[in-house]
């Protein structure tokens, strides 16, 4: 584990005395273990609540669309690839930002600790090295840490900010040898009608609280289209056709722009694999594009820009 926690603070405790910035978003202990929450410190002798361990996954470039004051943020790999894409979509001006840059070596999930406890309560988790060490009343276990990580940091490819102005750490080797995409294959390779279950499986526990896009740094429309209701794009309901129209288009707003970063898979309540939508498209972006979300600040995304002799094979 990477421990940044005394780094943070000293970063943000100089950065407000000089009043170089007016905020500093970052973590801070959650209320229950492995439940890290976003912090908001505006006063110095405010920065001992930030805090930082493997269970910061909460994706912190959320906080900053349609900002004004001047902002030092704490970002791992997938929250600076976001922080691109906001300033590629004018959402934060560059030199509103201090990027705090924490070099990360994958979040844990803790739904993989519940299971693993199988119904004794964590009162309190502990990283030791590449141990999580879980005590509750009468028990401590210790697990490997490789084998709790999240889904997605386990597949990750650029665990250290793409973007920075301060590094927490040094940076940390890069994973070259993962297959990203052999779930998406496994669905690619069925038929119709297995897709159609497949889909309608995945979904069906939805309760449609909304916490998958309000966790996204990239779902930040002011009114989003399953709230709108002049015109209704979609009903509110848990009836089927409004759950699929849901979390299709929600998966198509974030085509070319998602960074993987879990933050919604997360969030979910039911622990339904949202990303299994986004994944698709991030997907068939790379082989269209080689385009990756986030990893280059200079110009536009390829689903941005329009050129007379774009591909148009789709149309038959
Ligand atoms: S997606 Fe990558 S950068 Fe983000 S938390 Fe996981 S390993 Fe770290
Ligand atoms: S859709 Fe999920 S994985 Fe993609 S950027 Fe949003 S929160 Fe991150
Ligand atoms: S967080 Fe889960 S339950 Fe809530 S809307 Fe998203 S997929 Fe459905």
């Amino acid at each position: 584990m990477m421990n940044y926690t005394e780094k943070i603070r000293e970063a943000a405790r100089r950065l407000l005395s000089e009043g170089k910035v007016d905020l500093v978003i970052g973590y801070r202990r959650g209320t229950v273990p492995m439940m890290n929450e976003p912090i908001h410190v505006r006063q110095a002798d405010q920065v001992d609540q930030l805090y930082w361990d493997s269970f910061c996954g909460v994706n912190l470039a959320n906080y900053l669309p349609k900002r004004t004051e001047r902002i030092a943020i704490v970002a791992k790999g997938c929250d600076s690839r976001n922080i691109v894409v906001h300033l590629q979509e004018g959402q934060i001006q560059r030199d509103q930002l201090t990027i705090l840059g924490a070099p990360c070596e994958g979040m844990l999930d803790r739904r993989k600790v519940w299971n693993r406890l199988a119904g004794r309560e964590p009162l309190e988790v502990r990283e030791e090295n590449d141990q999580l060490a879980v005590t509750g009343r009468g028990f401590t276990e210790r697990f490997p840490r490789l084998e709790l990580l999240q889904d997605n940091c386990a597949i990750c490819l650029h665990r250290n900010p793409v973007i920075h102005d301060e590094l927490l750490g040094e940076t940390v080797p890069e994973q070259t040898e993962v297959d990203r995409y052999g779930d998406i294959r496994a669905v690619e390779a069925m038929n119709p009608e297995e897709k159609w279950q497949y889909f309608e499986k995945l979904i069906e526990p939805c309760i449609r609280c909304y916490a998958c896009r309000n966790a996204c740094p990239q779902c930040y429309c002011p009114l989003c289209f399953c709230d709108e209701s002049k015109p209704q794009w979609v009903g509110k309901s848990l009836d089927k056709t409004d759950l699929r129209t849901f979390h299709f288009l929600r998966a198509f707003h974030l085509a070319g722009r998602c960074t993987d970063c879990g933050a919604c898979e997360r969030a979910c309540p039911v622990g339904i694999k949202v990303r299994q939508f986004t994944k698709k498209l991030e997907k068939d972006v790379w082989e269209r594009y080689q385009f990756e979300a986030g990893i280059i600040v200079e110009g536009r995304p390829p689903l941005d820009v329009f050129l007379p002799d774009d591909s148009q094979e789709f149309i038959k």
